[in-house]
């Protein structure tokens, strides 16, 4: 996954880092380094720290995805033939 980081935006509040530390991290007191291609893993801790970002300054791409696979199990094709006679 691809992600940029407006770092003019960015007021350094770690937010992303203290919920993504394997992709984002402080460099000092206000500067922000951070990986930007993270692994596949880091999916959903990039998803939080992206809705956590107080200024909205992180961008990624490939989060759109994060939707369960786990639905539409059943697709309703259970037969009954009850020809009760
Ligand atoms: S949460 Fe947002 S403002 Fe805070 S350090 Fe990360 S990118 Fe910057």
């Amino acid at each position: 996954m691809r992600l940029v980081v407006d770092l003019n935006k960015c007021q350094g509040y770690a937010q992303c880092a203290f919920l993504a530390p394997d992709v984002f991290a402080m460099h000092g007191e206000e500067s922000l380094i951070y990986n930007p291609r993270a692994d596949e893993e880091q999916r959903e801790r990039l998803a939080r720290a992206v809705a956590a970002c107080p200024v909205q300054a992180i961008t990624a791409d490939g989060l759109d995805g994060a939707a369960d696979p786990a639905d539409g199990a059943a697709d309703g094709a259970s037969r009954e033939a009850s020809d009760g006679r």
